[in-house]
């Protein structure tokens, strides 16, 4: 029965009109009950505390004060006048001061009358100022009902404009509690509720909106953040429970001929372990009879590459087809040559397939994909489409994850009647911590070791006065025989002015690098792609010493004669965007380096994402410092999951209340798959509700 309240429209609730209830849907997406309910407060004000005048201490708390008005004056200012009350409770004095609605404040304010004052606190020297007080009578106050921690909502400025008021907000959750009674329905069970020392759900509700102490607002944050993440986790463990059950993959049994042969005769170096680790774990996951859904992490020059062919090879002895897609065609290019070099005199076909395949190579292909002839197909978004027929695909490889949508991933499922096992490279780190709850539904692989012998990038943060001794530097570089990229930010919402700069820092660097002595490639994202690819050639191929470029390069290219990266305005950077670009240098066997050039004015967080490049270059450490710079939603890749709308919990902050709730979730599944115990029949209720909409509620059922 609750659960129909909460779905019954805001129009009903009194005091909210069509009108009211319009302006909550646009302006913070509340359309029933349930989501006011859910509206949680940003933070409260504690009026549970009284304060006297000789505790203060802070400019910017706020305060509730009991005293009396002994003085009331207008005084002139520059502009206007301000009405300013001596405000005494017999350790001290502080000043209370209007400056609107000064006329009918003097008319009704009492003096010499026991008052109870709250607001926020400024210092001037000694003395504290309270500006626009609320007030009340002392006698009413004790007369009146006691709000404990006043509730501050979420709001906008619509919402003030059209007369939503946080009062009047908090107006409406009251009315919402009466007209329920607050009869909500417990959702976890008695099990969790007693481990935990949980405060009921109903209770918790009452308490987020109108808590009576901190007490009780803590222990109703901590009901309602360990249900939150509960849920969220019930739901990522159930559907790879369901997947690892219901989806019937292709078992690879074998490990056969071309997997030795290769290990064998044709490994161009020794596997670092963590590689060896991640083969063993996805040649488990496909020996299986389940397919695979892996995401493989590695930082950038890890080595995924190689970890990608041999799994390959996997398929390929078990009778199957593979294929790899990367995001672009210079990058799919790379991989088809790299892969063939590894290859080498393997008895293996591999073909290219991308957007400027020609039309009678590309029917070839289709045909000696289709007749099996074909063993690996390397490509761009062009091997998804449907005229492209596998006769047996087996294993599908995306590199570089958060360029392909779920869609395009779901389309790789159909190329094979029973699905190909999937696994997805990412060099993207994600925390741990992150990744646990975002990709619960995916199997993690991670390569944490760089090959052996790699010597580490130097990063250091230079000004822009400095800028001809980096042309000095740079000089030196390229005499050497090296080459450098230099990097531009494009940021959509200032375009025209990054092209600007883009353009004018090209100008000024082919000026301090003429030709003949000098050659500079240029590449960005209004070329048309034949050009951008011609240029990205010539310096792949040597020809050019100099790339100029925005961050269209961010992604996996790869050349090994690359050892400086500068990168202009770096402040303007995401840590995890400098990270890649940094990766682009320090492949080869030469000393790299990488230049972050900025002006002078950097806000605390571009100087802290700046040190932070010069510390280290761990890509992890990195990502941990980007998520607490940014918080999770910023995250590449992450705002596709859509799991991340959290209304109370943060992942970060609240990372032991999200292990413990994995681990329980985890533990109620395992021992109760369908939730069909009675003690777990609260938790099946809320699920079932959670999911409504959503078409996994079947994985569980
Ligand atoms: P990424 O993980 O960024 O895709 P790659 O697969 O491109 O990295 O590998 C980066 C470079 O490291 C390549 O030149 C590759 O040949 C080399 N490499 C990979 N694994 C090893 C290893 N175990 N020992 C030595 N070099 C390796
Ligand atoms: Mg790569």
């Amino acid at each position: 029965m609750q659960s129909g309240v909460l779905h019954t429209p805001l129009v009903y609730l009194k005091g909210v009109g069509p009108n009211r209830a319009e302006t909550l849907k646009t302006e913070l997406g509340l359309e029933t009950f349930g989501d006011l309910l859910q509206l949680y407060p940003n933070r409260y004000l504690d009026k549970t505390q009284y304060y006297k005048i000789n505790q203060l201490k802070d400019s910017g708390a706020d305060v509730q004060i009991v005293g009396k008005i002994v003085h009331l004056k207008t005084i002139e200012q520059k502009r206007g006048k301000r009405l300013e009350a001596s405000f005494v409770d017999g350790t001290g004095e502080i000043k209370l001061v209007w400056f609107r609605s000064q006329k009918w404040i003097r008319e009704n304010l009492k003096i010499n009358e026991p008052y109870v004052v709250f607001g926020r606190i400024n210092r001037y020297g000694g003395t504290f100022s309270m500006p626009h007080p609320e007030m009340e009578l002392l006698k009413e106050h004790q007369a009146g009902l006691k709000i404990g921690m006043q509730p501050i909502y979420p709001s906008t400025e619509k919402l003030s404009a059209k007369g939503i008021t946080n009062r009047a907000v908090s107006k409406m959750v009251q009315q919402l509690f009466l007209e329920t009674k607050a009869n909500f329905v417990e959702t976890l069970s008695n099990g969790l509720i007693e481990e935990f020392k949980l405060m009921a759900k109903a209770d918790a509700l009452l308490n987020i909106h109108f808590p009576k102490s901190q007490e009780s607002l803590a222990k109703a944050q901590f009901r309602l953040k360990f249900e939150e993440l509960f849920f969220i986790q019930l739901q990522l463990l159930s559907k790879k429970a369901a997947r690892k059950k219901k989806i019937k993959g292709l078992p690879f049994t074998e490990v056969g001929e071309k997997f030795n042969d290769f290990f064998k005769n044709h490994l161009p170096f020794e596997l670092t372990n963590a590689q060896k680790r991640v083969i063993k774990e996805i040649r488990n996951d496909m020996g299986s009879s389940a397919q695979m859904n892996r995401l493989l992490q590695g930082d950038v020059g890890s080595g995924k590459t190689i970890v990608a062919l041999m799994c390959m090879l996997l398929a390929i002895d078990n009778g199957f087809q593979a294929c790899l897609m990367a995001p672009t065609e210079i990058l799919a290019q790379q991989h088809y040559n790299g892969l063939k070099d590894l290859l080498g005199s393997m008895d293996l076909k591999i073909a290219l397939l991308t957007g400027s395949t020609k039309r009678a190579e590309r029917t070839f292909l289709h045909n000696q994909l289709e007749n099996g002839n074909l063993n690996i197909l390397v490509g761009t978004h062009a091997v998804l489409e449907d005229k492209v027929h596998f006769k047996n695909l087996g294993l599908a490889i995306i590199d570089e994850q958060h360029r392909f949508g779920v869609a395009q991933r779901s389309k790789l499922w159909h190329k094979n009647e029973i699905p190909p096992h999937i696994l997805v490279m990412t060099a993207t780190p994600i925390p741990r911590t992150l990744a646990m709850s975002l990709y619960g539904d995916l199997d993690i692989s991670v390569i944490d070791e760089l090959p052996p012998g790699r010597k580490s990038i130097k990063t250091v943060h230079r000004f822009d006065t400095n800028r001809l001794k980096v042309f000095g530097f740079i000089k030196d570089e390229i005499r050497k025989g090296r080459q450098i990229y230099i990097v531009y930010p494009l940021i959509q919402e200032s375009e025209a002015l990054d092209y600007k700069d883009l353009m004018d820092g090209y100008e000024s660097i082919t000026r301090e690098f003429p030709t003949p002595d000098y050659q500079i490639s240029i590449v960005h994202g209004q070329m048309k792609p034949q050009d951008k690819d011609y240029e990205m050639e010539r310096f792949v191929k040597g020809e050019t010493q100099i790339m100029v470029a925005t961050t269209v390069i961010e992604v996996g290219v790869n050349v090994l004669n690359a050892s400086v990266m500068i990168i202009e305005s770096a402040e303007r950077f995401g840590l995890s965007q400098l990270h890649q670009l940094r990766g682009r240098v320090g492949r080869g066997a030469e000393q790299s380096y990488c230049i972050l050039m900025t002006s002078y004015k950097l806000s605390e967080d571009a100087k802290t994402r700046l040190e932070t490049m010069c510390r280290t270059n761990d890509g992890f450490e990195i990502a941990e410092v980007d998520l607490k710079l940014r918080g999770p939603g910023d995250l590449m890749g992450t705002q596709q999951s859509g799991l991340l709308n959290l209304k109370i919990a943060d992942i970060i902050k609240d990372n032991p209340i999200l292990k413990s709730a994995r681990y329980h979730a985890n533990q109620i599944l395992k021992n109760d798959p369908k939730l069909e115990k009675g003690e777990n029949l609260p938790i099946r209720r809320a699920y079932a509700e959670l999911v409504k909409d959503k078409a996994i509620w079947g994985y569980i059922s």
